[in-house]
């Protein structure tokens, strides 16, 4: 494993291997997108199944429309809206699109990364490339190129563009012939979807996402490598007691994805966020990588009513998927 620069990362994309770069959001695990060996080692690489589908991205609107099946006027207006930047729109796929990238799907999911990297990179390759969150499957996506280092030691490349600024997954919006599915809640939030769309006398209402529109979309997902409790800030019991109650109530594996317990929780490190939405964003992961390497036996957050604001529905997200529990007041 070694740091490499954008121009010797798109030689490597070129040769079908896989790099991790920086984007807005969070560091990707990139391959060319008509690479099957890079794709195939993209999926070995996270340990990922390959039911969950990889996000394309893209260089500009062209290069987008090449790779839907028919490109809407909605998809044009959201583009020219959010692009570059975290909205991945989830349409039917056109013939260019390998059935590994959308996991056997009629659809893709496609974004345009705003990182300058991210674009130098796909400038350079002169193709899209597809990239998952640079982590194994269902742990804590990366921020920085440390926490890139830090998952997987010596297997992978990686290009240093510093710490995230979104710092949280892209927004998912499948664009359905009549109405539009919120997939996973982002930076872009449904409001600003929705007034872009009403702007351009374009909405036709949400359509709830089914289990079966979102693969990939799991109960766990994001997790740190200990415990993460979530509690009501109202609670007011014997937190410790709590916690080992509900630890001797966890599954050993959810999904697929293995839970980290501890035999016993003696002591807990709190995760603790920053009052401002975009900088708590930003900061999250690195955060729960802090949390984590604490000698603490768990990590609690302390779930506030400012939290229930619109503004947090994509960080909580976030949060609830890497919480082993809930603690109720
Ligand atoms: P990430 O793991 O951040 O790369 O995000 C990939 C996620 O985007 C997947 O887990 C899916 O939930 C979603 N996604 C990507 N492509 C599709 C698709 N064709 N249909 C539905 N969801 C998709
Ligand atoms: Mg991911």
């Amino acid at each position: 494993m070694s740091l490499v620069t954008p121009a010797q990362a798109a030689e490597r994309l070129k040769n079908d291997q896989v790099v991790a770069v920086p984007t807005e959001t969070v560091y990707g695990l990139a391959g060319r997108m008509h690479s099957e060996a890079a794709l195939t080692r993209i999926f070995a690489t996270k340990k990922r199944p390959f039911f969950d589908p990889l996000i394309v991205h893209v260089r500009d609107i062209p290069q987008a429309r090449s790779l839907a099946k028919d490109w809407p006027q909605a998809a044009q207006i959201l583009a020219e809206a959010f692009w570059p930047g975290p909205l991945t729109l989830v349409m039917p796929k056109s013939e260019l699109v390998s059935s590994l990238i959308t996991s056997g799907l009629g659809t893709v999911g496609i974004r345009c990364p705003h990182h300058p990297i991210a674009q130098q990179i796909l400038a350079a390759l002169g193709e899209p490339f597809a990239a998952p969150s640079a982590n194994l499957f269902g742990r804590t996506s990366p921020t920085a190129a440390s926490h890139v280092i830090e998952e997987f030691s010596n297997q992978v490349d990686v290009v240093d563009g510093g710490t995230c600024a979104v710092g949280i997954e892209s927004t998912v919006l499948a664009i359905n012939a009549d109405s539009f599915s919120l997939l996973r809640p982002g930076a872009v939030t449904q409001e600003q979807i929705r007034g872009v769309l009403q702007g351009a006398g374009l909405f036709t209402g949400w359509q709830h996402s089914q289990r079966v529109d979102a693969p990939g979309q799991m109960k766990h997902h994001y997790m740190p490598s200990k415990p993460l409790f979530t509690v009501d800030d109202a609670f007011e019991g014997d937190l410790l007691a709590t916690l080992n109650a509900a630890l001797a109530t966890l599954p050993d594996v959810v999904e697929g994805v293995a839970l980290v317990k501890p035999a016993h929780i003696h002591s807990v490190q709190e995760l603790r966020l920053d009052a401002d939405p975009a900088t708590a964003a930003r900061q999250l992961y690195a955060s729960l990588r802090l949390a984590s390497a604490h000698p603490a036996d768990a990590i609690v957050f302390r779930y506030q009513d400012a939290h229930r604001e619109p503004a947090w529905t994509a960080i909580m997200e976030r949060i609830s998927k890497a919480s082993s529990a809930w603690i109720a007041p």
